[in-house]
């Protein structure tokens, strides 16, 4: 499972064709910091493959960081994944179209995501409460020239109180139908949060879900919840297609279990996007992917043609290697902690942890 020179995929350099304007000199370092660091993953793979004893967890660490490099949405992504990380809470951004068809509204910790189709609207994640769902989400879709009552589905991306809090107000307000895997109705059920949704839909693996012109796919990605669901839809940016993934639920769950289960998932979720072609990188927590900063960026120049979200197939790959990387160093990790053997048995708690908005327990 730990075996260090498992996952030894070279990242790729970045792509050419979009490589324009600032943000083109801005990917061009983090391609430069790349290939460097491709070397870099090379050299240490050949120390482990050639180590007389196992890697450790900071060899896994040193790792992603250098396969991290530069590039702010992959190093964020490094601290999101690290052990007794603290969960920012950053002002809200203002509602933006980051592509022609998707949206994000956000109260700046955790984000839903709308996907804007011609029969209407796919909202992934609902943020905290029927009241961020009044006062955010509602309001933000307007500003923005989209109905919320168009709101056909909410997929909920897994059964923590920051992503199915608003779900039961917009299936009241809209007669929207609630969507999420099975497994995470049945912690609801079990666990009977505050503002849980009354169970609608089941999400079944793979699950290609239309509404008018558009067709996303759902996919089971266990291992942040039991039933965590990461999206693969397609988007345009000034009409140009590219195909976005969204991580359902990033923050390491506490069992070592839980965590081999969740790496099992990030490897077939890459290959998945790989197949899929997939050159756009979304998360639902923004701190974990520089998310902010680029919705920044981009509402600070609505009009070029190089979006910040774009991140082309060999980077979106990178991300889910910088992501398996780390998760690989937590489980070490686990083993390596004489509290290791009491973790492992904790799966049901952990599982009901993160239920109340804001708890360590959840984010990403
Ligand atoms: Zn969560
Ligand atoms: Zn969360």
């Amino acid at each position: 499972m730990n075996d260090p020179t498992a996952d030894t995929t070279r990242p790729a350099l970045p792509e050419g064709p979009r490589h324009r304007s600032l943000t083109r000199r801005r990917f061009w370092q983090f391609g430069a910091a790349a290939a460097v660091t491709a070397g870099a993953a090379s050299l240490l793979q050949g120390q482990f493959a050639g180590a007389a004893t196992a890697a450790s967890s900071q060899d896994y660490f040193d790792r992603a960081a250098k396969l991290a490099g530069d590039n702010p949405i992959l190093t964020d992504l490094v601290s999101a994944l690290t052990s007794g990380f603290t969960v920012p809470h950053p002002s809200a951004p203002d509602p933006l179209k980051i592509f022609d068809d998707v949206a994000v509204l956000s109260v700046g910790w955790v984000s839903a995501t709308a996907i804007l189709t011609s029969g209407g609207i796919i909202l992934i994640d609902s943020l905290t409460s029927p009241t961020d769902a009044q006062g955010t989400l509602v309001p933000g879709l307007k500003a923005l020239g989209a109905d919320p009552s168009t709101i056909k589905y909410v997929v909920v991306t897994h059964a923590h109180g920051d992503h199915f809090g608003g779900a039961q107000y917009l299936a009241d307000t809209y007669g929207a139908r609630v969507m999420m895997a099975p497994a995470d109705w049945t912690t609801l059920a079990t666990s009977n949060p505050a503002n849980a949704p009354a169970r609608d839909l089941d999400i079944t693996d793979g699950q290609q879900l239309t509404l008018g012109d558009t067709t996303i796919t759902l996919h089971y990605t266990p291992g942040h919840t039991p039933g965590t669901v990461s999206p693969i839809f397609p988007v345009h940016w000034q009409g140009t297609a590219h195909t976005a993934m969204l991580w359902g639920g990033t923050n390491p769950p506490t069992a070592t279990a839980d965590k081999q289960t969740y790496l099992s998932s990030a490897r077939t979720f890459g290959s998945l996007m790989k197949r899929a072609g997939v050159d756009v990188e979304l998360s639902n927590h923004p701190f974990c992917d520089y998310g902010l900063e680029r919705m920044q960026e981009l509402s600070g120049a609505p009009d070029t043609a190089d979006n910040p979200f774009v991140v082309g197939t060999a980077d979106a790959q990178l991300f889910m290697q910088v992501m398996r990387t780390m998760v690989n160093g937590r489980i070490l990790q686990d083993q390596e902690s004489s509290s290791s053997a009491a973790a492992s048995t904790a799966t049901t708690a952990v599982a009901l942890a993160g239920t109340s908005p804001g708890r360590a327990g959840c984010y990403c």
